[in-house]
């Protein structure tokens, strides 16, 4: 049995990736576009009907062309935070899926007291806020009314995105969910890892209709496909995963993630440290019997900035000619950019922020504005490590990308440079999936933890310039930038 599948359960499409586990090489892929609903200003919801019907879709295309007799198992990686709810016995959910992104208890999280908001800091390494599962659950308990009836009834489950994706495959056998979904729920403690008595209080959560939680490279059931029990096997988180699959295994190894929005995050080994700068701790993975953790920071517009050009300004048609434009002019002629459409994130903590084009002459030309966007997504990637740096005492020694941006050499090159570390693009850019495939390995023993490194292979390393200071100073510009766009 040479191959093992990745399931990627993401927000935007599910996808299923066979990998040969020897060389962790990708053969084949199958994806489905999965609908988001809007129903209310600020919410979000899925149908998580359609993910499991789309994630049954995409395994079994995957294993029609591996061969079932040729799959030793399952990994498992997805959008975190989404809460499902179902029943225990017919396996049917009760009402949509609401999305990690959904604001719909943004009131409810902003009037925790602050022992509350101080409790979950401490015992989850989050803030106090509606992104995270606990308040999601919540709020259906107290909205629908079939999730409190099946409640009485002793039938309801809750879970993340796995939990519900491995209940299906499973036929229900299988109830549980990995350290990392749970530690973005805002009801694990994160240095016991356990469900927490006094969070599910708070939260009004009962232990009962929560999965049974698991390290990564434990063993999930097993999966019916093709007429065949197919293992699963590793699951976890997706920016983890991309984490594990970059091989980031060590304490002061990070990867930034280049999508919609841009995630970096950080190993911190077997330290559980929390940030004074509004960084989350998390756990980066479980495995062997040990268990490491991250820190973690986003920004929220990144690669969507580079949206904004194509689709609000319409000064570039794809995404990639952002590249060549901003290569095309020797600096940004003054011009700077404040990526601030949602307001400003970590560490500025700032929702009345809004975005900021300054320094524009009558000789400002696209190819300025093009390249000021792309340097903002640098600049916002160097608040974020100088925060990870202060918080962990350890200095970044270089970085691994990946994501949909990190294709562009312009933005690879500009971010050594300003982070004045080297980046390092992997050949293999799915580092998510090849996280999920990876970990499963381990789990079933057809790969070592300490071999992953090793296996990973760059495609393209940017090293920084020499010139530090100058590059210093910009990063100042922008900063002051920033100042102008708070006010
Ligand atoms: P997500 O997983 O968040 O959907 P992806 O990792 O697929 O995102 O990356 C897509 C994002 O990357 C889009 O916002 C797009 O504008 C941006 N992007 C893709 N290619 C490039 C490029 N060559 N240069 C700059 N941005 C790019």
């Amino acid at each position: 049995m040479k191959y093992v599948i990745a399931l990627d359960a993401g927000t935007t499409s599910v996808r299923a990736f066979v990998y040969d586990i020897s060389t962790g090489k990708f053969v084949h892929g199958a994806q489905q576009e999965v609908a988001q609903r809007f129903p209310n200003p600020g919410w979000v919801e899925q149908d998580a009907n359609e993910i499991y019907y789309k994630t049954a879709y995409c395994l079994n295309e995957c294993v029609r062309y591996a061969g079932a007799e040729n799959v030793a198992g399952i990994g498992v990686t997805n959008q975190r935070e989404t809460v499902v709810l179902w029943n225990r016995e017919t396996g049917e959910p009760l009402c949509p899926a609401i999305v990690w992104q959904c604001r719909r208890t943004s009131a409810y999280c902003a009037g925790l007291s602050k022992d509350a908001q101080t409790l979950v800091r401490t015992r989850t390494g989050l803030v106090a806020d509606a992104y995270f599962s606990a308040s999601k659950i919540r709020w259906a308990l107290d909205n629908m009314p079939a999730a409190r009836k099946l409640l009485q009834a002793g039938k309801l489950c809750v879970g993340t995105v796995d939990t519900y994706l491995i209940f299906k495959l499973t036929a229900g056998r299988t109830f549980a969910t990995d350290y990392t979904n749970a530690s973005r729920t805002m009801l694990f403690d994160i240095r016991e890892l356990r469900w927490d008595t006094d969070l599910l209080n708070l939260f009004g959560v009962p232990r009962e209709i929560l999965p049974e939680t698991r390290p990564c490279d434990a063993r999930f059931g097993e999966a019916e496909l093709a007429g065949r029990r197919i293992p699963i096997a590793g699951v976890l988180g997706d920016q983890q995963a991309a984490l594990f699959g970059q091989g980031c295994l060590s304490p002061g190894e990070g990867k930034i993630t280049y999508g919609t929005g841009l995630f970096l995050l950080f190993n911190t080994g077997s330290a559980c440290a929390l940030s004074q700068s509004g960084m989350l701790t998390t756990v980066g993975y479980s495995c062997g019997g040990n268990t490491v953790y991250a820190l973690e920071g986003s920004a929220f517009n990144a690669g969507s900035s580079v949206q904004w050009l194509r689709d609000g300004l319409g000064l570039i048609d794809a995404s990639a000619e952002s590249e060549g434009l901003a290569a095309s002019v020797p600096d940004c002629g003054g011009v700077c950019f404040v990526p601030a459409f949602t307001g400003l994130g970590a560490p500025y903590w700032n929702g009345e922020a809004r975005g900021l084009l300054s320094g524009i002459t009558r000789s400002t030309t696209r190819a300025h504005v093009v390249r000021a966007v792309l340097e903002s997504i640098a600049y916002g990637a160097r608040d974020l490590a100088g925060c990870m740096e202060r918080d962990s005492g350890i200095c970044l020694r270089d970085i691994r990308c990946d994501g949909g941006a990190c294709r562009n050499d312009f933005l690879m090159q500009f971010q050594a440079d300003v982070l004045g570390v080297c980046i390092d693009r992997p050949v293999e850019k799915e580092s998510t999936a090849l996280g999920a495939a990876l970990m499963c390995g381990v789990a079933l023993g057809l790969c070592d933890e300490s071999d992953i490194p090793k296996r990973r292979e760059a495609e393209r390393i940017f090293v920084p310039s020499k010139q530090r200071e100058k590059f210093d100073a910009l990063y100042e510009n922008y900063k002051k930038a920033v100042k102008r766009a708070l006010l």
